[in-house]
Formats: structure tokens, sequence, C-alpha cells
């Protein structure tokens, strides 16, 4: 029994494939701070990246989960790097993908920050009020390219023009997968337990996965990661 439990925990390498892959999954939304209560964020729950890390795990392999505030239980066996705000998420990406295989971006990324947050809560005022915003800085662009030793896979959460949006932010994002959804829906996307989603690949090919629970999509998208990524590091060989 020792002596199984001690060959399932060696790495294997063929070639430039190794077992258990190290992935990095990163999951549900960033706040950004506007004073010591109040922030900017989005609906996402985690559950797509929570599900990517625990099917991952299933397969046996080693997962990083870096979490923005989720009301989920992350899976035990996964290495929590709980994260805030975008640019600790940032700052976490490149900390962990410095030695991974396999990078799977799932978490909401705020696309704007306050340019400043106060350090005492702000007070009530009449009238508007006006927030002064700036870009947070893209994670997956900033991510090395002609480098880089693992694999990228990107999602977008799409309203509309899915498949327009999501190509083009497969090539400007240097990811090597996307996987896109429609959000419009209250039937799958963010918040639901359900999701319905479209895998868009460099070579110009994709595959759509339909309607089902998280945990079966989050298996699916794992198995057609694995493929392509297979392919494009045995083309490398
Ligand atoms: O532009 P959009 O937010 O739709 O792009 C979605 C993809 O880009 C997701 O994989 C998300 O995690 C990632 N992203 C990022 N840095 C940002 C915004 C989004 O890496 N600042």
């Amino acid at each position: 029994m020792a002596q199984l439990s001690k060959l399932q925990s060696r790495t294997e390498q063929v070639g430039n494939l190794r077992y258990p892959v190290r992935i990095v999954v990163t999951a549900g939304p960033t706040r950004e701070p506007i004073d010591p209560v109040r922030f900017l964020s989005n609906h996402s729950s985690g559950k797509m990246g929570y599900a990517i890390a625990d099917a991952a795990i299933e397969a046996g392999h080693e997962v990083t989960l870096i979490s923005g505030p989720s009301a989920l239980t992350p899976p035990p066996r996964a290495r929590l790097v709980p994260i805030t705000t975008s640019d600790e998420l940032y700052d976490a990406v490149h900390e962990e993908t410095r030695d991974c295989d396999l990078l799977v971006m799932c978490a909401a990324v705020s696309d704007y920050k306050p340019v400043t947050a106060a350090t005492q809560k702000l007070e009530k005022q009449p009238g508007p009020f006006a927030l002064q915003l700036t870009p947070t800085r893209d994670i997956l662009a900033s991510l090395p390219t002609e480098s880089r030793s693992y694999f990228v896979v990107g999602f977008a959460a799409e309203t509309h023009d899915i498949k327009a949006n999501a190509q083009r932010k497969l090539f400007t994002k240097n990811c090597d997968m996307i996987v896109a959804n429609d959000v419009s829906r209250d039937d799958s996307g963010m918040e639901s337990d359900e999701n319905e989603v479209t895998i868009f690949v460099r070579d110009g090919s994709s595959r759509f996965i339909s309607r089902a629970p998280k945990k079966i999509i989050a298996r699916e998208v794992l198995k057609i990661i694995f493929e392509i990524r297979e392919k494009s590091l045995t083309k490398k060989t």
C-alpha cells in the first residue's frame, strides 16, 4: 500500500508531458475598494472556477486555487491562495505561474478600480456623486508569450456578439484557448449552477458544450483543455 501511494505521488515526465499536471485556477470576483466599507465588484460566485479545480483534483492533478471572495468551500486538496483586489490577483498569478503547467483564468476581474481608495468612510452628500475610475491591468495580457512554458485558458463572459468578442480576446490576451459563455441568460452563466459554453482555439476551431451543471461542464472543459494542450506540446517535441 505504501509502495502504491509512493508510485501515485511520483512525478512522471514523458517528453514535454508531466504527470500530475500543476494547474493554477483563478476563480470568483475581485473587489476594488472605494473606502473602508465599500467596493466595486461583480456577480461572479466562483462556481465555475471551483468546479474546474474540483475536476482537476478528481483527475489526480495538483491544483493551486487563487480565489476572490466566495461563499463556496474550496476543495480540501487544493492549495488556496486568497485574494481580494485585481492587483493582488495580478501578483498571485505572476507568482504561482512561475512553476506551473496550466493556467485556467476563470476569475471575473474588475475592469476598473477607483483612482484612489479613501482611507475613511465617505459620508453621504446631497446630490450626485462621481467616482473617478481607472482601468485595472489586464492579467492575461501581461503574461509572457514567447518564453511561456505553460498553457493558458481564458474565460469570456459575454452578453452579446459572443463569438466575435471571444475570438478577439483569445488573440489580444494571448490565450491558447478561450471558454465563452452567455451571461445574459438566467439559466446559465455567473451565479447559476449551470452553464453552456463554446471553446475557441487559436487554429480557428471551436467546440460547443450544451447546458449542463457546472461540475459536468468543468470535466468536459478540462478534457478538451488536455486534448488541445497535449497536441500543442507534442508538436513542440
Ligand atoms: O475582458 P474580459 O474581462 O471579458 O476577459 C475575460 C478574461 O480575461 C478572463 O479569463 C479574465 O480572468 C481575464 N482578465 C484578466 N485581467 C483583467 C480582466 C480580465 O486577466 N483585468
